[in-house]
């Protein structure tokens, strides 16, 4: 029977055996940055090469998958690692004390095949039923703790899958987001291959050349054979050619130019989410969802906090001293605002439900608010000076009094 080929993980990742976590972590951002397929676009190469290492590190990253992989020089999922570790001690196999049942247990397992003792003979499992306390059952419940069939591997011969979530930000400007409209984006997404429909092969099914069809494949443990699902056709024994289209993935990357609604009230940051936007699924999966972030532009005089509008807004002495009605911009037009007597430069006032509509409320709007900024007149006529002279004689307050009081 085959074997499949031992990896050198610590060598993909360019890191010693007794390489810390963190030294692996670090290995692996540093050739993730290098050959992360969005850098290398279209780059078959980098691609294979980010595959090696993000399976390097899945496995050297976890430190269970690490101690099964250090101690056999090979990692599958089937192998459970206490079990595993008690096989590379080469511990199996001892008869318990007091156990009953058969005592010609194997004590070396070379060239041994599991997969034909997993079955057992209707004989076999009669003898494990009746050994209480141990013999042929306490063997056999070591393997199926080696061999867990229920722990799955990767699936060449893939079900559905669903397809992943896309995210892309759309910049729309200050009065869409306000008032609402449609916006377009092209975005780049993962469509179902026209080739094969997804399926990702193409043609009949053909013997997998790896385990010749067996669906095993025998890998060295120390001093151990283990025979293992093949990890070529997940233990199918076949495999398919993949589509010349897709190369096997079941989708093509294509541009896609998408309209959608903005509703009135969208505020910065929000997230639109369109159901079954996002890339393709797989083998009849369902396609994932995409979400566009709004970032609204802004405006030269309005600046929006959520669904409040703030403005500030000039205002003459007399007005500010005197009260006044005065009209300001809102964003549905000129709107009447009266300024009290005695209104102080900076001062807030607050014009209810003149803010944007909200997007989540429905019929609730923000408020506008306005700060008073108080603007001196360029005084030229003597007249004028006559006037501002005459009324600083009839108002002599210091208005620095209240800071003097606090030195
Ligand atoms: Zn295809
Ligand atoms: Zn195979």
């Amino acid at each position: 029977m085959p074997s499949t080929q031992s990896k050198d993980y610590y060598g993909v990742l360019g890191v010693k055996k007794t390489a810390t976590a963190e030294d692996i972590r670090k290995a692996f951002r540093k050739l993730a940055r290098k050959y992360h397929p969005d850098v290398n676009p279209g780059d078959k190469k980098a691609e294979e090469k980010f595959k090696e290492i993000s399976e390097a590190n899945d496995i050297l990253s976890d430190e269970k998958k690490r101690k099964v992989y250090d101690q056999l020089g090979f990692y599958s999922d089937q192998i459970d690692p206490a079990q595993a570790e008690a096989a590379a001690r080469g511990g199996y196999g001892r008869p318990r004390s007091g156990s009953a049942g058969p005592q010609e247990v194997p004590f070396d397992f070379e060239g041994f095949d599991f997969s034909n003792f997993e079955g057992g003979s209707a004989a076999q499992r009669q003898a494990g039923s009746t050994a209480a306390g141990g013999g042929w059952g306490g063997f056999r419940d070591i393997f199926s703790g080696i061999f867990n069939q229920q722990s799955g591997g990767r699936q060449p011969q893939r079900g559905p899958q669903p397809g992943t979530d896309l995210e892309y930000t759309v910049n729309v400007d200050f009065w869409t987001a306000v008032r609402g409209g449609t916006a377009r984006l092209q975005i780049l997404r993962q469509e179902t291959c026209p080739t094969c429909h997804g399926k990702a092969s193409s043609g009949a099914p053909m013997q997998c050349p790896e385990c010749h069809g067996t669906g095993h494949v025998t890998q060295m443990g120390g001093r151990m054979k283990f025979n293992i699902q093949c990890p070529r056709c997940g233990g199918s024994g076949r495999i398919q050619e993949s589509c010349p289209t897709c190369h096997g993935d079941g989708t093509v990357q294509r541009a896609e130019t998408i309209e959608f609604r903005i509703k009135a009230g969208t505020r910065d940051g929000q997230r639109i989410r369109l159901a079954g936007k996002g890339n393709a699924g797989v083998n009849g999966g369902p396609a994932g969802d995409l979400y566009l972030i709004i970032r609204s532009g802004p405006h030269p005089i309005f600046n929006r906090v959520a669904d409040n509008i703030e403005v500030s807004v000039p205002v003459r002495v007399d007005e500010a001293a005197l009260g006044a009605k005065i009209d300001v911009p809102t964003i549905d037009g000129r709107a009447q605002l009266r300024i009290p007597p005695g209104t102080q430069s900076g001062q807030k006032l607050r014009m209810r439900e003149k803010g944007v509509p909200s997007a989540s409320n429905e019929g609730h709007r923000g408020d506008q608010i306005v700060t008073v900024e108080i603007t001196v007149p360029q005084v030229r006529d003597e007249r004028s000076k006559e006037i501002l002279r005459e009324f600083a004689h009839l108002n002599p307050d210091d208005p620095r009094a209240a800071l003097w009081s606090k030195v």
